[in-house]
């Protein structure tokens, strides 16, 4: 018979719980976050003066040919832009399938719309077609980049899946926040997360929490709350951590990740080597409130 002190026994429970605390009881925002914080996304940012500046066809980023390839973007359809902002002067390089929803002044605009140091958490925005608004990050070390499917036209959106690489980098550590003892134990104390979606892995917690703290930032208050201050040890963690060096408009880029190389834009349908570390998602959105159009 196996007689493990009791003490032993709440270890090995604490240990197994590290990813088995969700969900959390209770939901601070039952319809998601976009019909409570994209309006105010909307009247309370703008997008800094950009320049964009299409490429010749022919060559895209290998990143972007790996990401059109698997969105089932043909060969040949891969429209490249450098998007130049007035606070960096270092482009973004930024790729669409030509049948992807989203224009380019309009991936501009929503990636604009965010702080400097925050966009800096990304390498390529990219955007293909799909039914609804889906959208993942790819979040490993030789990585960045973010990939709209569909018309994702809400600021709460482009801050989530932006939210999942200032959860892979902003650290600069290489170990994602959302699974650090500082944000686990957060999510521990607290009562609530942000939205359903959130209740389903810290990750998701963590990114949409970045939407909640970006607004927060910007209106120095947390709308609409079902339970009030449920989710405060989570903000606050995500706040001490990255507030000033993410989340806080103004100043200029000073650490941008490398494009990736530039290759010819042709690939074989179903023959596309993805190579690359992790992708966070598809992250499924709905409830979307917004809508605008640039
Ligand atoms: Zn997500």
């Amino acid at each position: 018979m196996l007689n493990l002190p009791n003490t032993l026994i709440a270890l090995l429970a604490a240990a197994g719980s590290v990813y088995a605390q969700l969900p959390r009881p209770l939901i601070n925002y039952p319809l998601g976050l976009s019909p409570v914080f994209d309006e105010g996304f909307f009247a309370g940012t703008v997008a800094p003066a950009a320049t964009i500046v299409q490429w010749a066809p022919g060559k895209a980023p290998q990143a972007c040919v790996n990401e059109l390839a698997w969105n089932n973007c043909l060969s040949g359809r891969a429209v490249v832009y450098n998007v130049t902002y007035a606070d960096c002067p270092t482009p973004w390089i930024m790729c669409r399938c030509d049948n992807a929803d989203l224009s380019i002044y309009q991936m501009t605009n929503f990636f604009g719309r965010m702080p400097v140091h925050l966009r800096s958490t990304v390498r390529h925005v990219i955007a293909t077609h799909g039914e609804g608004c889906s959208a993942y990050a790819i979040t490993g070390p030789d990585d960045g980049d973010i990939v709209m499917q569909g018309n994702c036209n809400t600021q709460s959106v482009w801050l989530h899946e932006t939210g999942h690489q200032l959860d892979a980098r902003g650290l600069g550590t290489g170990v994602g926040f959302s699974t650090s003892p500082t944000f686990i134990n957060a999510l521990w104390n607290d009562t609530c997360v942000a939205d359903d979606y959130g209740n389903t892995a810290p990750w998701e917690e963590f990114a949409q929490m970045t939407v909640v703290s970006q607004s927060h930032t910007i209106y120095g208050y947390i709308q609409q709350q079902q339970y009030p201050g449920c989710f405060n040890s989570q903000l606050n963690a995500l706040e001490t951590t990255f507030k000033t060096s993410h989340l806080t408009y103004g100043g200029t880029c000073h650490t941008r990740i490398p494009a990736t190389p530039t290759v010819n834009a042709v690939w074989k349908r179903g023959r596309i080597d993805r190579r690359g570390g992790k992708r966070v998602g598809p992250c499924k959105f709905d409830h979307l409130v917004g809508g605008h159009k640039h």
